[in-house]
């Protein structure tokens, strides 16, 4: 307990402990938090069909037939026909052969990269020898802390090539040419809002036959005219192996999946260790993100709405002369560079009736704090133009900008 509370009292001391708000309503533009209305600029409900009435219609259902809990894990007694269902929703949607959910986007990632780098030796005659590290995993070096977790715990050897550089990629694909690789990447990067330039990995995955595993937690539901995600973004047709994605940022639920080969998702579901070890969720959540993928299909005035609202909140920070680093997303970054600095930017904002945390060590480098912005497709004008006047006083008062 001495070495927690030492550790505890650096984090606090240095300032650093996070503000924890309480919201008392559900995650639309305008949330309550301690009794009073403030806007909120910071969640991943991007379309907001966490609050849709038909995705609500749907949960409503899913509990009246099926309880609360699924009661097991899916290997035992945790498999429903809604979660079934779901799955090969997304499989069509994601244009796969098949897909798997599991509990958590995180558990998806840990799941799946360990799984899928240990199969040479999960099945093989020879025991894992830590030694003996053959595979390579080549990860962008703004991957998102799940990706990096699962990497650790794979047990293969990780490199983590600069972001979004393919000329760095290639090198390291042929340093390694006679190993069995995987690209792991972002599709959108969670803290700068930036596009994985997917043509120009895939093309030199193929060069040097490595695997590709996007993951497309902030893509799913948004890129693409359909909101199919990066390749319909990109217009791709193949040549991502393993497309992972959560079902609780656009889809406004919980869980997380993988879409791909009948091989890849038949394989999974008997070595992913999230997967075999942990309860499923919720029936009446499948049902729910079922009815979700049905509206993002069928309204695209969601997607049209969301990137009105983002192009408004970015040329509006940058006419502001704030600095938005590479966003090309709905997750708009504002760099702001010192903690200290940060900090009270978020703490100005939050007294201006805004929410939205500064992001900083050690989630990104020290001195590189920004606070992150997420827009919504029912975020209004009026709440975008209020937020660009709170933050331009906050700027000046702080001396980001001029
Ligand atoms: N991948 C990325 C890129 C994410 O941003 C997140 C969540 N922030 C996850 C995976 C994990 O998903 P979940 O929150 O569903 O566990």
């Amino acid at each position: 307990m001495k070495k927690i509370i030492e550790s505890l009292g650096i984090f606090r001391n240095a300032g650093l402990y996070p503000d924890i708000r309480e919201i008392s309503s559900a995650p639309t533009p305008a949330v309550v938090i301690d009794g009073k209305e403030i806007l909120m600029f910071c969640s991943n409900n991007y379309l907001g069909l966490a609050t849709s009435e038909g995705v609500k219609r749907a949960v409503r259902a899913g509990v009246e037939k099926y309880g609360l809990g699924s009661g097991g894990s899916r290997l035992i007694s945790g498999s429903t026909d809604v979660h079934r269902k779901l799955e090969k929703t997304i499989a069509e949607f994601k244009g796969c052969k098949d897909a798997i959910v599991f509990t958590t986007g995180y558990q998806a990632n840990m799941g799946t990269i360990t799984a899928v780098m240990d199969a040479v030796h999960k099945f093989g005659r020879e025991r894992f020898n830590p030694l003996c590290k053959r595979d390579i995993i080549l990860s962008d070096e703004l991957n998102h802390a799940s990706i990096i977790d699962a990497c650790r715990l794979s047990r293969q050897k990780t490199i983590i090539y600069r972001h979004r550089d393919v000329i760095h990629l290639e090198a390291l694909l042929r340093k390694y040419k006679k190993r069995r690789k995987i690209i792991v990447t972002d599709a959108v990067f969670s803290m700068d809002g930036d596009i994985a330039p997917l043509p120009d990995i895939l093309r030199r995955a193929k060069k040097y036959n490595s695997l590709v595993m996007v993951d497309e937690a902030h893509s799913t539901g948004v890129l693409g005219v359909s909101g199919r995600g990066i390749k319909e973004y990109f217009d791709l047709d193949d040549g991502v192996d393993i497309v992972m994605g959560t079902l609780s940022k656009a889809l406004g639920g919980l869980g997380g999946y993988v879409a791909g080969s009948r091989d890849l998702i038949d394989f999974l579901r008997i070595s992913a260790r999230s997967y075999i070890f942990s309860t499923s969720f919720p029936p009446a959540i499948a049902s729910g993100v079922i009815a979700a993928i049905e509206e993002i299909k069928s309204r695209p005035e969601l997607r049209e709405n969301l990137w009105r609202n983002v192009n408004m909140l970015r040329s509006g920070f940058q006419e502001r002369g704030f600095n938005t680093l590479g966003s090309e997303t709905q997750i708009v970054p504002v760099f702001i560079g010192e903690e200290t600095k940060a900090i009270e930017a978020a703490r100005l904002l939050f007294q201006g009736g805004i929410f939205a945390p500064c992001v900083r060590w050690p989630a990104v480098p020290k001195n590189k704090s920004r606070i992150r912005f997420t827009v919504m497709a029912s975020h209004t004008e009026n709440q975008i133009a209020r937020l660009l006047k709170v933050l331009a006083e906050i700027g000046r008062s702080l001396g980001i900008v001029g």
